[in-house]
């Protein structure tokens, strides 16, 4: 129990009660609440003094002057003076007083005299005030109402740029290239920015509360279904796919769109859809899809492999045809290397070591300032060490006169190049045939002419001749002229029977046929006398063309007796035919003049005449050799002049015995 502030004035039980309520009243104060009797001991003190300074056993009946500080006592007796000279007006001072805890408090006091029925002072009471807790709650208020000005600040702040972004992203999605809607969980539409009409033709207005998936094209809607299924089965993962819509204008537009599935995220409540219109980029996909399958086509089709090669990053791509061209493993169409002279070094690998320096220097300057490499070489194929042919032509790019890359085409030509080199071969052929035409035709008419010349001119001698001798040699004149003409045209015949009849394999039967040519040249061996011998094979099988055959050996066998030696004591001509793995050698040898050495290489052509002696065309061994040929066979000679002459021809059989 507290004892209440005690009063000169006695008690009585109203008394007791108004101080009992006084007391309590004066408890719950959290000021400070004293009273002093006249020599300044303490006569009452209330709990909240008692909480700070200590129980109230150590004051009342005290004096206060041990409890102010003592640098404060001073300001305590002016005001306890002031008090008692003015006691009705209160006096307010300020000291510190010294706390429970060893510190001082500063107190601000209020006091007051308390008086009797004549006016005189009989108690000083006072009211106090913990400065220090009551600075500290200032502080604090202050300090509160700083952090509450600075939470304002900052909501004002956020407030303003939550209407900044709040703004900016309506301008963002209103601006954006992207249509943006937003669906509900039922996939109707709760938002469509302004930008969707553009893309769908319908406005917000018309979109929201509508079903979305209801805009896509007929045959779409699957996809629209799935992929609004998917956002669905997968919050905040965004799902992307292609589609096509129906504008409101009727015209079908391909989109691309992004779902967000945001319905758990209590801002949005929604799937956040995303999409634009790429009917332009799809169309310019399928335009590039369908050049490139034409360019496909057309490389193939024309066995043209194309590359590629980004000059600065050293790397070069080829396509399936380049690899099959060059012999390369196909799957690999594209490598870098660690320079351009690497570059060129494993692509001139691959090229014939003939052809090699001259590809390399046009490379080197067709990169150094030419505006593409054109060049036809022949390559070695890694696979199969096969020689072929390629053709490449190749354009260069360049930035700030540096080559940055090369595209080029490249083509087998060695197809071409065969028919190319074949038909060389055949032009030079016709170019020779057509110099031995001209040859021809003016040697043929010299050498028709001549006898018709000498058998005119031996005709009017003998028209004028009476002599009946003299007109018996004339006449002999007459048909041996005669006999040279007709030998003259039978090798034009020979020559063009060659040249036009198609080849013929028969059986031939060696001892027949040459007996038949030696029938055939009874004229010449009539007016010469040289001895004929033959070896011949009674049994093989041999097939050649026979009218060729008779012409070979006819013409040898007529030269033999023709160019026999009238210094020889029996001139002789032997004729023999062997058997060969292929087919026959038949050797026709003579003991005539022979042919001098300078001579001897030329005697195959076309009317050379190796002898004064000669009478002919200078055709037979021409003739000769060509039908040897046209028989797949091959000719050889050996001569000495006096001494004779040997003829070799090797010819195949062109057929096997049935
Ligand atoms: P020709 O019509 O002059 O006989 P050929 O072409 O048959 O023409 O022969 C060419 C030349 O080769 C002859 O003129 C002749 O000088 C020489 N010749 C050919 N065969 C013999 C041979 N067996 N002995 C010597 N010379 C020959």
């Amino acid at each position: 129990m507290r004892e209440p502030p005690s009063t000169p004035t006695g008690r009585s039980t109203t008394q007791q009660r108004q101080s009992s309520l006084l007391r309590s009243l004066s408890d719950s104060q959290i000021n400070y609440l004293i009273s002093f009797d006249l020599e300044g001991n303490y006569t009452y003190v209330n709990q909240a003094f008692e909480d700070d300074f200590g129980p109230k056993e150590q004051f009342i009946g005290k004096n206060y002057l041990p409890t102010v500080h003592p640098e404060d006592v001073k300001t305590c007796e002016q005001a306890a003076q002031e008090m008692m000279e003015h006691p009705e007006k209160g006096v307010i001072f300020e000291i510190r007083k010294p706390k429970i805890d060893g510190t001082y408090c500063s107190s601000l006091w209020e006091f007051s005299g308390v008086l009797d029925a004549q006016g005189r002072v009989i108690e000083s009471q006072g009211i106090g005030y913990d400065l220090h807790q009551q600075r500290t709650a200032e502080a604090t208020n202050a300090a509160l109402l700083q952090e509450a000005q600075r939470l304002n600040q900052k909501l004002q702040t956020s407030q303003e740029e939550l209407t900044k972004s709040e703004k900016k992203f309506r301008s963002l999605t209103e601006r954006s290239f992207d249509a943006i809607t937003v669906y509900d969980k039922n996939g109707f539409i709760t938002y469509a920015s302004p930008s969707a009409e553009s893309v769908m033709g319908y406005t917000p207005d018309e979109l929201i509360g509508t079903s979305g998936c209801s805009y896509a094209f007929s045959e779409d809607e699957p996809i629209a279904l799935r992929l609004l299924g998917d956002a669905l089965a997968h919050p905040e993962v965004r799902i992307s796919g292609e589609m096509r819509l129906a504008r409101k204008d009727g015209r079908i537009i391909w989109v691309e769109t992004v779902l967000t599935n945001l319905l758990h995220d209590e801002n949005i409540r929604g799937i956040i859809s995303n999409f634009r219109d790429i009917t332009e980029q799809r169309q310019g996909q399928q335009a590039v899809a369908e050049y490139s399958k034409r360019l496909e086509l057309a490389t193939q089709s024309a066995n043209i492999g194309i590359w590629d090669w980004l000059i600065p990053e050293n790397y070069l791509m080829w396509d399936v045809r380049v690899s099959e061209i060059l012999g390369l493993d196909a799957s690999y169409s594209a490598r870098y290397t660690a320079s351009t002279a690497d570059m060129i070094h494993t692509w001139l690998e691959i090229v014939h070591s003939e052809d090699r320096e001259r590809v390399q220097q046009k490379m080197e300057e067709a990169l150094q300032q030419g505006e593409g490499f054109n060049a036809q070489y022949r390559i070695i194929r890694p696979d199969n060490q096969e020689e072929r042919y390629v053709e490449v032509h190749a354009k260069i790019l360049r930035q700030d006169r540096q080559p940055l890359r090369m595209i080029g085409a490249m083509r087998d030509i060695t197809a071409i190049k065969t028919t190319e080199q074949q038909l060389r071969s055949n032009i030079e052929a016709l170019q020779k045939s057509n110099a031995e035409l001209d040859q021809f035709v003016y040697s043929t008419s010299h050498n028709l002419r001549a006898p018709l010349a000498s058998i005119l001119g031996l005709v009017s001698i003998l028209q004028g001749e009476t002599d009946h001798a003299e007109q018996g040699h004339y006449l002999q004149l007459v048909e041996t002229s005669i006999h040279r003409l007709d030998h003259t045209i039978s090798s034009i015949i020979d020559y063009s029977r060659n040249t036009r009849v198609e080849v013929a394999a028969e059986p031939i039967n060696f001892p027949e046929m040459i007996a038949e040519i030696i029938d055939s040249l009874y004229f010449l061996l009539h007016s010469i006398n040289v001895r004929v011998t033959t070896s011949l094979p009674d049994t093989i099988f041999f097939a050649t063309d026979p009218d060729r055959l008779k012409i070979i050996i006819s013409n040898l066998l007529s030269n033999s007796i023709k160019y026999f030696n009238p210094q020889a004591v029996q001139p002789w001509v032997d004729i023999s035919v062997g058997a060969t793995d292929k087919g026959v050698i038949i050797l026709i040898k003579d003991n005539g003049i022979g042919i001098p050495g300078n001579m001897q290489d030329r005697i195959f052509d076309m009317f050379y005449r190796a002898s004064e002696q000669s009478s002919g065309s200078g055709l037979g061994l021409y003739i000769v050799r060509e039908v040897t040929h046209k028989l797949s066979g091959t000719i050889s000679m050996t001569s000495q002049v006096g001494k004779g002459s040997a003829f070799t021809v090797c010819l195949p059989s062109l057929a096997k015995r049935a």
